[in-house]
Order: structure tokens, then C-alpha cells, then sequence
């Protein structure tokens, strides 16, 4: 998908329509979006992240990249942020949408 870097857009804080600039947010990491769900004993269990004792089988199954669900979702959600160019703030769309490619141009 292609974009323009400049679009005209209603800025909630200037409550008006004004030209934005277009920005794609850097992807954030599972440990910064979510601090507080670090290392739950329950969601890292059965992902081979645990730490203890005993390998619990996992020599016996085939490498992770080998599984059936392993890299299913081939495209990726694109996180936009607009920067109003009359007040310099910064305003986002509510959510992302997945494309294979995302180009400004
Ligand atoms: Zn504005």
C-alpha cells in the first residue's frame, strides 16, 4: 500500500482540518507495550521459554520453525502517527490495519 506523507486531516486539538505529516511508529517490543504482563508462568509455558528443570520434550519435537502455526500472518498491522503541522502535536489513528507493504511516498 502507498501513502502520501502529507494528507489533510481533522486535528482534535486544533479542531479543524489541517495538512499532517505521516509517520509510521516504530514497532514496539512485547516487554515495552505490555511491562506488566513480563514473564507470567502461565503464558510462557508451553512457548519453551520456562526455566527449571528438564527440557520438557522439546528435543523430541521439531524446531519452532517447523510447527504448523509458525509465521501464519504474513502481512502486519502499520501504526500511523500525524503530526499537525499548525499546533506541532501528534494525533493517531484508533487502530491499525494489516498490509503486506506500506510505502510513503
Ligand atoms: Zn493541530
Amino acid at each position: 500500500m502507498k501513502m502520501p506523507k502529507v494528507i489533510n486531516r481533522h486535528c482534535p486539538y486544533c479542531k479543524k482540518h489541517t495538512e499532517h505529516k505521516v509517520e509510521v511508529a516504530k514497532a514496539k517490543t512485547r516487554s515495552s507495550a505490555r511491562p506488566l504482563s513480563r514473564y507470567s508462568r502461565s503464558r510462557t509455558n508451553g512457548r519453551g521459554l520456562t526455566k527449571g528443570m528438564g527440557n520438557k520434550g522439546k528435543y523430541s519435537m521439531p524446531p519452532i520453525k517447523k510447527r504448523k502455526m509458525m509465521n501464519k500472518k504474513m502481512s502486519k498491522k502499520v501504526d500511523l502517527r500525524f503530526l499537525c503541522s499548525n499546533c506541532k502535536k501528534m494525533s493517531q489513528k484508533t487502530e491499525g490495519f494489516r498490509t503486506k507493504k506500506f510505502e510513503l511516498v
